[in-house]
């Protein structure tokens, strides 16, 4: 059925009912007591009269930044499960809202980030001293009063019954804007640290409905900085649901990416944007997979170079002794890891997460001052991999793997293997389902642009 109705109409129409509308191509209009119809509009301002029995949507906006490629990964992740497990009753956005929204320096975080973790020593100092509650608070307030309108009309522009932060700078803003608004209670925000053990304490925010976090270490980070235990749960860290549950055959997977289908094979990598010595891991691996003697190989290597465009290229320029793919982005992760024995990476959490459901013996070559420091033992300790930052030492300990110490390298895949969370981002969606069903009917959650909260603090 279809009624050409304007859009004044329209709005009296959702007032009477009670309701909550949107005007959109693409987004459902809907009334609380709307049991018979559901609606949409068209271009022309047709509305037609959809599915019947249908509660309304309900809008998640996931905060993450791409300084790294983590952040990204746990909010895909995120939405995917969303989407298996709950269908059309969750419409999802993934954004940086800072990056939209606002100006310097909350626009600019990817290229800082980039910038400062190139030039270590300027990270290190940067997140030990924004450490202390009351100068990252102070900070993060004034920058909330000075961007609370652009905040609040990227808020709006999504209309959120759940907010998810993957980022950890993303909780003190919106929530802020949540409270100035009036909409705290209503609005069902959550964290989810992706960061294993070392995490900077602007993670932790104690006006969070939940705060997820990946390992027990980092829950009790959490509970010392003043989350309560009702507010915290430990899943584990979320990765997207193709790891988890694809049922992947590396022979398959091999021929699908043309690889040699009988040399062992390590993949290299340095987290989204390709950092770390990989182009002299990648030269020395060169060598020691080179069995001069017989003159052939006894391994194979997969280089991911991320968003480093200019590694890549590089590492294509070589002539190798022994197969080598080199690759820039890859949007299939778990394939390239399903297909490979080992992984060397830096210690990116979202990388060692994916590499243990893979059951890969881990090398990790380096890692960011901070946040990815505590990584290290995490997966050392627990008998899952090495560290080293020498290429030569890295390159020998994959040659032993592939040859003389066999029963090693299987023993680490199994404690890899013991320390996978595939389910971890079922869990978490699950459990933000339950608190928004606490909440009840979530509909006429009242965003308006209301004022200019500067004037307010
Ligand atoms: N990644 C990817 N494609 C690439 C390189 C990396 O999807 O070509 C993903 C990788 O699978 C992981 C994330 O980017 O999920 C990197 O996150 P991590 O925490 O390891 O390091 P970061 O890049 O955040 O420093």
């Amino acid at each position: 059925m279809s009624v050409a109705t304007p859009r004044s109409i329209t709005e009296k129409v959702f007032q009477r009912v009670g309701g909550h509308y949107q005007w959109s191509s693409t987004h459902k209009i809907f009334g609380n007591d709307c049991r018979e119809e559901d609606y949409y509009d068209d271009d022309d301002g047709t509305l037609e009269m959809v599915q019947i029995g249908a509660e309304r949507t309900k809008n998640v906006l996931i905060l993450m930044s791409d300084t790294g490629g983590g952040h990204r990964a746990s909010a895909e992740a995120i939405r995917d499960a969303f989407r298996i497990e709950f269908g059309d009753e969750y419409q999802i956005f993934v954004k940086d809202v800072w990056k939209e929204y606002t100006g310097w320096p909350l626009n600019d975080m990817e290229r800082s980030y980039k910038f400062m973790v190139k030039h270590v020593q300027l990270w290190k100092v940067a997140f030990h001293s924004t450490s202390p509650r009351w100068i990252h608070s102070v900070y993060l307030a004034a920058i909330a009063a000075y961007y609370a309108k652009e905040v609040e009309a990227g808020l709006m522009e999504y209309k959120p019954d759940i907010i998810i932060s993957v980022h950890p700078l993303m909780q003190h803003i919106p929530l802020w804007v949540l409270k100035w608004q009036g909409l705290q209670k209503k609005v069902v925000f959550v964290t989810v640290i992706t960061d294993l053990n070392t995490c900077h304490p602007t993670w932790f925010h104690p006006g969070v409905n939940r705060c997820y976090c990946p390992s027990e270490a980092v829950a009790k980070r959490a509970l010392l900085d003043g989350i309560e235990e009702s507010q915290v749960r430990v899943y584990g860290l979320p990765i997207r649901p193709s790891f988890a549950r694809a049922v992947l055959q590396k022979d398959q997977l091999r021929e699908e990416l043309e690889m040699d289908l009988d040399l062992p094979a390590v993949l290299l990598m340095g987290g989204g944007e390709g950092m770390g010595p990989v182009k002299k891991t990648a030269k020395a691996l060169a060598e020691s997979l080179f069995d001069k003697e017989n003159e052939k190989p006894i391994g194979q290597l997969v280089i991911i170079c991320g968003r480093n465009k200019a590694l890549a290229s590089t590492l294509e320029a070589f002539e190798w002794k022994i197969p080598v793919k080199v690759r820039g982005f890859e949007k299939q992760m778990e394939k390239w890891m399903g297909a490979c024995d080992c992984i060397i990476t830096k210690a990116g959490p979202g990388t060692i997460a994916e590499a243990l459901i893979r059951g890969l013996p881990i090398i990790l070559n380096d890692y960011i001052p901070g946040q990815e420091k505590g990584n290290v033992p995490y997966v050392v300790d627990n008998g899952a991999g090495v560290f080293t930052r020498s290429p030569k030492e890295t390159a020998k300990i994959v040659a032993e793997w592939f040859s003389t110490k066999t029963e090693q390298f299987h023993t680490m895949s199994q404690n890899a293997l013991k320390l996978a969370q595939p389910e971890a981002v079922f869990d978490i969606v699950r459990d933000i389902h339950d608190l928004a069903c606490q909440r009840g009917p979530m509909a006429n959650i009242p965003y308006m642009l209301t004022s200019s909260f500067t004037t307010l603090i």
